[in-house]
């Protein structure tokens, strides 16, 4: 027997007196953003009210918060038993979702969440568990935070002033954290455009890449803290630039070894399409072109903009190349100090979150990798 679906259960307690039917059936049917509405179960009568204003804390979890929340409420799962007997797991569970409860903390999700859990055995608890936590709020991609800032910082270049940063999460959430929970959430299914096998290729690779750093130049080198911190802030640029020659060649390879009538490659497919760097450099572009007053700047002060723009590498005081390079920096120091090491894997990772997400979170939750 299937049970019909009676649009009245979506009303729930507590009761009030119906302003319409004089019933004690007027209960709470809707939270949204900040208002709730109000409707009466016998009668309909609906009415809505404002919700006081919010202000949440913004914690972020890493994954190796997140993996551990899982194994608490999944029996099934490796390394349950050893979360279930350390009390500090549980309270740190309940006290999260009590505080999420009382709308005081939004705990959003990243990609690199979804990506450190899709190249997992477990990603549909993994999911399960940030989902609960985020109740759906994600933090935009890496790349968007990246072109913010760069984007500022030429825009301020062109205005003659100083770059500015609020670092208001608004600006990098998908959506306002400050409304008030809903008691229902929407998520949505894997990402299709992440493929598992190609994220730990890439992952490997950039380990092996870290670790002959950290064995070859950085052990090797004695350099000061601030040597290592200015070489890779001031060297982001050109990787920029490099990524940009990078993609219009093959893009130009891929076009030309196209053959009509032939089915595209999924690879070749990608390369026709503008890369990161591409995106970000046309989008300065358009900054150095079109003041915010409407005007069209000249040509040449265009191009006297953009030259000057990356002489004087204002790239380097992005602030998360700032942050990923004092990250960089102290490893780098590590290694000049004798640890033998290279840090694993989950490291750049981290290094990469830290950068992005830091100044837009109110608090940091995670494990220490050594
Ligand atoms: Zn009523």
């Amino acid at each position: 027997m299937s049970k019909q679906f009676d649009p009245r259960e979506m009303i729930s307690p507590p009761w009030r007196k119906c302003p319409s039917c004089g019933r004690d059936k007027f209960g709470v049917h809707i939270i949204s953003g900040s208002r709730l509405l109000r409707r009466c179960r016998d009668c309909w009568h609906k009415q809505f009210y404002p919700l006081p204003e919010l202000r949440k804390r913004i914690i972020y979890l890493d994954q190796f918060v997140v993996s551990n929340l899982m194994k608490l409420d999944n029996p099934g799962v490796k390394g349950h038993e050893r979360v279930v007997v350390q009390p500090f797991w549980r309270e740190l569970r309940d006290l999260l979702f009590q505080l999420r409860q009382l709308q005081m903390i939004c705990c959003p999700d990243s990609s690199s969440h979804e990506e450190e859990s899709r190249i997992s055995q477990y990603n549909a608890q993994l999911k399960k568990t940030y989902e609960a936590l985020s109740g759906g709020i994600v933090f935009k991609s890496f790349d968007s935070i990246k072109s913010q800032q760069i984007g500022e910082l030429a825009r301020a270049w062109s205005e003659r002033r100083e770059a500015e940063y609020d670092f208001d999460p608004r600006r990098v959430l998908s959506g306002n954290p400050n409304e008030w929970n809903e008691r229902f959430y929407m998520t949505s299914g894997d990402n299709p455009f992440i493929v598992p096998a190609k994220l730990k290729l890439y992952r490997t690779e950039l380990h092996a890449h870290m670790s002959r750093l950290f064995r070859d130049v950085w052990a090797k080198e004695k350099q000061s803290f601030r040597y290592w911190y200015d070489l890779d802030r001031f060297a982001y640029q050109g990787h920029l630039g490099n990524a940009v020659v990078r993609s219009t060649k093959e893009r130009f390879e891929a076009v030309l070894g196209y053959r009509p009538g032939t089915e595209i490659s999924l690879k070749n497919l990608e390369k026709a399409l503008p890369s990161f760097a591409e995106t970000l450099l046309a989008g300065l572009q358009h900054i150095m072109r079109f003041p915010r007053d409407g005007r069209e700047r000249p040509s040449e002060e265009i191009s006297r903009l953009e030259t000057e723009f990356g002489k004087a590498n204002r790239i380097a005081e992005a602030p998360f190349v700032r942050l990923q390079s004092l990250m960089f920096a102290a490893i780098a120091m590590r290694a000049g100090q004798g640890q033998k090491e290279p840090p694993d894997e989950g490291t750049t990772t981290d290094v990469e979150t830290v950068a992005h997400l830091l100044p837009y979170s109110d608090a940091m939750l995670g494990g220490v990798r050594r």
